[in-house]
């Protein structure tokens, strides 16, 4: 799996970072999230977390492709 946070929606709540840091961090200036595994499939062992940082958006931001 691939996670891909959309710009548009993310509201920089920091809930994923909080669940999952390996997956998702912030951006430089802190404004919204990014995903460490846009372009690269995540890791097997680090899929349930980036699942469970998904799950945690309050604005269903967060897609799984
Ligand atoms: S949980 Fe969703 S809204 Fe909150 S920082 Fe992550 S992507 Fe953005």
């Amino acid at each position: 799996m691939r996670a891909k946070v959309d710009d548009d929606l993310c509201i920089a709540c920091g809930n994923c970072i909080e669940t999952c840091p390996e997956v998702y961090e912030w951006n430089d200036d802190e404004s919204l999230a990014i995903s460490k595994y846009v372009n690269e499939d995540v890791p097997e062992d680090l899929e349930e977390c980036a699942r469970e940082g998904l799950e945690s958006c309050p604005v269903e931001a967060i897609t799984e492709e």
